[in-house]
């Protein structure tokens, strides 16, 4: 691999279950890229060791290949005062994480240090290099875990008064009752996030025991993933046509919502439902153009995501990039 002596950025995606991070050029070129696990059991002290361990690895990567790092950026769950670094809170998967200050973490490399919301970094990924390439105005929607969501207006991260705006899988989308990790009832992430569609689908195959999406789970070990929710689907087993139908009209509820309030020019939607059918964009699409209303949706596109787990160091990177130049 030969490198051009131009300028490179560290990206690093601090997730509730996985780091994911790269060496990144500032036109969204990965040069190289890893992944470990969230030392969650360890704690803050933990994570913060884990993250120091991988800035200097890929400081020493930079060094043997004779590439210049000029900045550095981190991603991370919860609401972060970009100006301080600071993690304000909102952080259900990694409690022990509030009141960090991300920046601080990075200091002993004296390199400039710049820090977001994750979900944040990703639309930002997909609005420069991925599916919303050449878009101002995108609303981007991963579905893990939880359901992330950030907002590019006018080409720039919309964070509202306190850091704190973007958070569409905590709308409420239903009335059924189901209580999020939030504390709100009826969210759309409760609802269809990956993990709420897999558990939904659980709960309907046990009380099936015909079905072959109970023959697949219980053949699994009693698990199920989305690929396997996917291939039940596929070959029409009742409950997994009728989880994925309801997941993809919960989300077009959402994302009409979101659609009738910003307009934007597209809607990017990365994970969970989307990553095993590409079918299903188009149908959202569809439902959301009934749903929300026809001004705000003439030149609406509905688009899958195009940097998968990637997106969220990229943005980290190109960040890093834009503050440092
Ligand atoms: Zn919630």
């Amino acid at each position: 691999m030969t490198f051009s002596p131009k300028s490179y950025y560290i990206g690093i995606d601090l997730g509730g279950s996985q780091i994911k991070y790269g060496i990144v050029s500032s036109s969204g070129k990965v040069l190289t890229r890893g992944g470990r696990l969230t030392p969650q059991k360890s704690g803050r002290r933990g994570v913060i060791d884990s993250l120091v361990e991988i800035a200097d690895n890929l400081l020493n990567f930079a060094r043997k290949n004779k590439i210049r790092i000029r900045a550095m950026g981190i991603g991370s769950p919860g609401c972060i005062d970009i100006n301080s670094g600071k993690v304000l809170g909102s952080c259900p998967n990694l409690p022990f994480w509030v009141g960090t200050n991300l920046k601080q973490i990075f200091r002993k490399f004296s390199l400039p240090v710049t820090a977001d919301n994750d979900a944040n970094l990703m639309a930002l990924a997909e609005a420069k290099f991925g599916a919303a390439r050449n878009c101002r105005d995108v609303v981007c929607l991963t579905l893990g875990s939880g359901i992330g969501g950030g907002i590019i207006l006018n080409g720039e991260i919309y964070r509202g008064s306190n850091f704190a705006a973007g958070e569409i899988g905590h709308t409420a989308v239903n009335f059924l009752g189901e209580r999020c990790k939030c504390g709100r009832l009826d969210c759309m992430e409760t609802y269809a996030s990956a993990n709420a569609m897999l558990k939904r689908s659980q709960k309907l195959a046990r009380t099936d025991k015909k079905s072959l999406l109970n023959q697949l789970i219980r053949k699994n070990g009693n698990r199920l993933d989305v690929p396997t929710l996917f291939l039940a689907y596929g070959k029409k087993d009742r409950i997994a046509q009728k989880i994925v139908e309801e997941t993809g009209e919960t989300l077009s509820t959402g994302i009409a919502n979101v659609v009738n309030i910003l307009s934007p020019e597209m809607v990017v939607i990365g994970g969970g439902l989307v990553d095993e059918n590409a079918d299903i964009i188009k149908k959202i699409e569809k439902q959301v153009k009934q749903k929300a209303f026809p001004t705000a949706t003439k030149n609406l596109k509905i688009r899958r995501a195009k940097l998968g787990n990637q997106a969220g160091f990229i943005g980290a990177a190109y960040q890093a990039s834009q503050s440092s130049r």
